[in-house]
Parts: C-alpha cells; structure tokens; sequence
C-alpha cells in the first residue's frame, strides 16, 4: 500500500490505483456524477460546456467521464470528442471504432513484444544475482 495526498484536498490517504483521490473526495465525485449524468440525460442538447458550468465540474473531469464510458451523450446531441488516434468525431471511449480495430492487432504483437521483454529481464535479473555472489 502506497500513501499519497489527495489531489483535491491534499490529506494523505493509503492509494489504491485509479484516481490518486481520497475516499471521501472519491464519493463526493461519485455523486457529482450522478448528478451530471442525470443532468445530461434531462438536457440531451446540453455541450460539453454547458454542462461544465451548470453542473460546477471542469470540462477535463468530464472529457474524463466519456472516455471511461461511463457518460454517453445521446444520439444526435452536440456533443462530441475527437479519437485520440485519427480524429474522427465519436460519442464515447477514446477511440473511434476503425481505431479500435486496428488497435486490437497492434495490441496483440505488442504482448507478444512484452513477453519477449520479460523473458530478456529474467536472463539479466540472473546474471546480477551472479555478480552478487
Ligand atoms: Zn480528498
Ligand atoms: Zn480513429
């Protein structure tokens, strides 16, 4: 367990991974996102911006909601985000699907790489125990 200061009120807290947010900061997020959730869903024309100033939330922490999936914007509301790869407007996640495609194959030969990479650090991690001795 790693303590960390919450980078909304500073305290200090055992982090967990995820957000580095304290639990009380964690819950008050999860409230606030219902309620923007909420919000977004009664006002479907509602921007990015609109829903940043009504709802008291920066636009990023609700960029960041998107790209989780965890907030959709509904058909043909103004709201859209770039794919972080080609550009192409999409509602949600981060990618647009060509995208993902194409990433899912990359992603596969990368773990292939990973696993060679793995394997090289044994063989050092070896030969250090070696010069240890
Ligand atoms: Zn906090
Ligand atoms: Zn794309």
């Amino acid at each position: 367990m790693e303590v960390k200061n919450c980078k909304e009120c500073r305290r200090l807290f055992n982090y967990i991974g995820g957000a580095r947010l304290c639990p009380d900061c964690k819950s008050k997020l999860e409230e606030k996102f219902a309620e923007v959730k909420k919000f977004v869903e009664d006002n479907k024309n509602a921007s990015v911006a609109v829903v940043s100033e009504e709802m008291e939330v920066s636009v990023q922490q609700i960029n960041q909601w998107v790209r989780e999936e965890r907030l959709i914007f509904a058909e043909g509301s103004m709201v859209m985000i770039n794919c972080e790869s080609c550009g192409t407007p999409i509602r949600t996640g981060r990618y647009c699907d060509k995208c993902k495609n194409t990433m899912v194959n990359k992603f596969s030969g990368m773990y292939q790489r990973q696993e060679l990479e793995k394997k090289k650090d044994e063989k050092d991690r070896a030969r250090m125990r070696f010069l240890d001795n």
